[in-house]
């Protein structure tokens, strides 16, 4: 017996359970996979330490910080070591150059790619964006309460937020609505594009504006620096299990959960895949994408409208991944941790194989590889379709086929930083729709919910099952680390005494 069950360790649900443990509750964690983090699981192969997914972070290694990733490790008292950097790599249709983060130096790049005219409508964007970037982090989530204690919670930020009610309106719309108020220049428009698609998996017309707002305030404020964390994504799944075991809970890894039980109208507890019934006393708490989570729940327990609702939520895209172990023998030493490379605005920023993005995080920390090597992950983001894998055997010839053919556009952008990379290669694992779906437990492989800002609203954690609550990239505020976190938080406090909360909320100043 345990007081909450939550099921799956992505960052969502470790977020969650970690407060929840802070709290005081007994919590158990179960992770179908053998290692915890979900998309942000960490991997080894011959020496070579791999980030499963994201390796962008910022806005983490400073606190207080309006991250609520970084939110979520203050109130547990865990952290990691962050190295901080400023390059990045494009390789881009109008050429391949480096560029440091920061409104001020991106104007140097426009300065050079586009002229006087671009620079002074970018620099008219950025003040255009300063309203709505203030009001975007004015309310910190972790104020948020999906209840009415909210009204406790959401008191100690109100005269922050008041000062900012003006642009609050514009902030649940599109970006691409406020992208079109001010910018006409194409390479701008395409830049504000492909930042959109990163964040969220869709194009700006269907990106919220508060997360393009978010993302202003944080890589476009003075002395911009990004973040990685020593020992890679795994390091930081590690800090949050540290969060929770510290306060007595429990991680169960190989733990696949089949159904959640229901007794009188409310979940009670899981049955894990070998049969064995594990009973929550207080809640259960789901961190699997929507998709995933309504195979657990059994007839009846939700109402017909519910469940037809969220099944027909639309769904991005997947990914194709090479993660590579190579040799670093003679490589420039300046080689920059990230690139993102674009074939063709022209075809759209969605579209399949047009956008790719390399990590050498080894570049940062090198404890990530063998000595004289280098760890790097290549994948498309977002923009692999399900429908052309679904089905194949992945023993047979024609999926070693595809995956051969759809994996060369990650070589191909590679070889434009690294020309001989297949020679160097030591490890080569090249990783499908079907590998994503399987690994990390996700319906299709999907990124996660393609909701278009303005039209669809991604859902609070709360459920018509009574002790049933729902966290990660499905439910409100989306997609990526820090939103994920956000999740985690809300679905805690849907479940944790307003007093607890605001304790948290002093102890963080906010
Ligand atoms: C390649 C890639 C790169 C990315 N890059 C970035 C980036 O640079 N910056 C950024 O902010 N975001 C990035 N993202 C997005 C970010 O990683 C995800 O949005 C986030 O990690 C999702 O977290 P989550 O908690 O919602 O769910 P997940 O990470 O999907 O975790 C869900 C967990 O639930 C488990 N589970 C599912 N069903 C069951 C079951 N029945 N029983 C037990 N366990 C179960 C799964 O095994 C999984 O561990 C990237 C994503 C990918 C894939």
């Amino acid at each position: 017996m345990t007081d909450i069950v939550v099921i799956g360790s992505g960052i969502g649900g470790l977020s969650c359970a970690a407060l929840l443990a802070r709290y005081g509750y007994q919590v158990t964690v179960c992770e179908s996979h053998s290692l915890p983090g979900g998309a942000a699981h960490g991997f080894e192969r011959s020496g070579f330490k791999f980030d499963s997914g994201p390796s962008l972070y910022s806005g983490l290694s400073y606190s207080p910080s309006p991250n609520p990733l970084r939110q979520v490790l203050d109130a547990i008292g865990e952290d990691v070591d962050w190295v901080n950097y400023d390059t990045w790599g494009c390789l881009l249709p109008e050429g391949e150059f480096e560029t440091q983060v920061g409104a001020e130096q991106f104007a140097l790049v426009l300065e050079r790619l586009r002229g006087a005219h671009a620079v002074a409508e970018w620099r008219r964007l950025q003040e255009f964006m300063e309203p709505y970037s203030k009001a975007a982090i004015a309310l910190p989530v972790a104020n948020l309460r999906p209840n009415l204690g909210a009204i406790q919670t959401l008191g100690r930020s109100l005269p922050q937020l008041l000062k900012h009610l003006s642009a609050i309106p514009k902030l649940t719309g599109p970006f691409g609505d406020l992208m079109d108020q001010v910018v006409t220049d194409p390479f701008i428009r395409n830049w504000l594009q492909l930042l959109s698609f990163l964040l969220s998996g869709l194009p700006a017309e269907e990106t919220s504006a508060a997360a393009v707002s978010f993302m202003f305030a944080d890589w476009y404020r003075p002395e911009v620096q990004l973040d990685y964390p020593v020992g890679g994504s795994a390091a930081l799944v590690d800090a949050f299990v540290r969060g929770i075991e510290k306060h007595s809970g429990e991680l169960r890894l190989s733990a696949h959960v089949e159904q959640v039980l229901v007794e009188n109208g409310k979940a009670v507890g899981v049955r894990l895949r070998n049969g064995e019934a594990l009973r929550a006393d207080v809640a259960v708490v789901v961190n699997a994408s929507v998709w995933d989570m309504l195979k657990l729940l059994p007839e009846g327990a939700v109402p017909q409208s519910f469940l037809q609702q969220r099944e027909e939520t639309p769904e991005c895209d997947s990914f194709m991944h090479l993660h590579l172990g190579i040799d670093a023998a003679g490589l420039p030493d300046d080689l920059a941790c990230h690139y993102i490379c674009v074939n063709d605005w022209e075809l759209g920023i969605t579209a399949p194989q047009n956008v790719v993005l390399i990590s050498i995080p080894s570049r940062l920390d090198p404890s990530l590889a063998p000595a004289g090597q280098h760890t790097i992950h290549v994948y498309t983001p977002g923009n692999e379709p399900f429908e052309i894998w679904q089905g194949l055997d992945r023993k047979s010839e024609e999926y070693q086929q595809l995956k051969l053919e759809r994996s060369q556009c990650l070589w191909q952008a590679l070889e434009r930083v690294i020309p001989d990379v297949r020679d160097r290669a030591k490890v080569t694992l090249v990783g499908t729709p079907l590998t994503h779906g399987r690994f990390l437990r996700r319906h299709h492989g999907s990124y996660g919910p393609a909701l278009a800002a303005g039209k669809a609203m991604f859902p609070w954690p709360q459920t018509p099952l009574k002790g049933f609550y729902c966290c990660g990239d499905s439910t409100f505020p989306g997609i990526g680390l820090p939103a994920v976190a956000a999740s985690g938080m809300l679905a805690a406090h849907a479940i944790a005494p307003v007093s607890k909360h605001l304790e948290m909320l002093k102890q963080l100043g906010l």
